[in-house]
């Protein structure tokens, strides 16, 4: 059954993840939900989910999305997850995937692969998203044919992918999860004040990571949490890289991808993700 990884690696007394069931039939060419979580475990990704009968096809992405085609972003396949957990933001306070669960973005896909089954068999798979961050035309391609320079044979995991993004009027030289950083969910949250409230008293000792830059950044992110949920949070800033940062691009173009983003409250109607 889809869900079946899911459910073992969870204990669901322990976790407010989403239990494991499957979501809605959809009717062909109906729209389809897709979802980026921001995820600050072991060590921060992205998690780039696509609803596919009933589950969320899901691929942990290191770096992120990135709307510059010239980036190709290695996207690791890992188990499907419940339609459910499409909107989830919260603390896991334990266990596997301990950390924060920021809702980056979401919206609807389109396939633009005529055969969504064989694409991603071929590890090939074209389609479009309309989200608040994310635009236009992309594909996820799955890494198996590219040689490796030790044994000659496929290199890349079994189970790694790139996703790129296309050129077209939502492409852009902008560092997109540096210039929109924040929830989708809850407005303009950052990770600190999804966990105030929550568990960064426990975490104090025993962080889910304690060492490198993901340690340093739990360490910021609990000592603000606290901060805040004991009142004391004037002195403390968030990042303000939404409403400050001028990406360095330098054209009308970059800049009107810049507003794009900016300005996106809601998706923007499948009309205006098709001019
Ligand atoms: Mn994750």
């Amino acid at each position: 059954m889809a869900l079946e990884d899911y459910r073992k690696k969870r204990n669901f007394e322990k976790t407010p993840e989403p239990e494991a069931k499957l979501g809605p039939k959809r009717k062909k060419g109906e729209e389809l939900f897709f979802c980026v979580q921001k995820h600050l475990a072991s060590h921060l990704h992205y998690d780039f989910r696509l609803e596919w009968k009933g589950v969320l096809l899901s691929w942990a992405v290191p770096k992120g999305p990135s709307i510059d085609p010239k980036d190709k972003r290695l996207a690791m396949q890992t188990e499907d997850h419940p339609y459910d957990y499409g909107m989830f933001e919260g603390v896991i306070p334990e266990g596997y995937g301990a950390g924060i669960v920021m809702l980056w973005d979401y919206g609807t896909w389109e396939p633009e692969s005529e055969d969504v089954e064989a694409a991603l068999r071929k590890g090939d798979l074209k389609f479009r998203l309309n989200g608040f961050k994310l635009k236009g035309s992309w594909v996820i391609v799955k890494t198996h044919g590219y040689p490796s320079a030790s044994s000659g044979r496929g290199g890349g995991a079994p189970n790694s992918w790139l996703l790129i993004k296309h050129k077209d009027d939502w492409a852009g030289p902008v560092s997109i999860t540096e210039f929109a950083p924040l929830s989708v969910k809850t407005p303009d949250a950052d990770f600190a004040e999804i966990l105030q409230g929550k568990t960064p008293a426990l975490w104090h000792s025993n962080a889910p990571a304690k060492g490198g830059d993901t340690g340093a950044m739990f360490k910021r992110i609990i000592e603000r949490a606290l901060s805040m949920s004991s009142g004391q949070n004037t002195t403390t800033k968030k990042t303000k890289a939404t409403k400050d940062t001028k990406p360095n691009t330098g054209n009308a173009r970059a800049a009107k991808k810049k507003s794009a983003a900016k300005s996106a409250k809601k998706p923007a109607t499948k009309r205006a993700a098709k001019k």
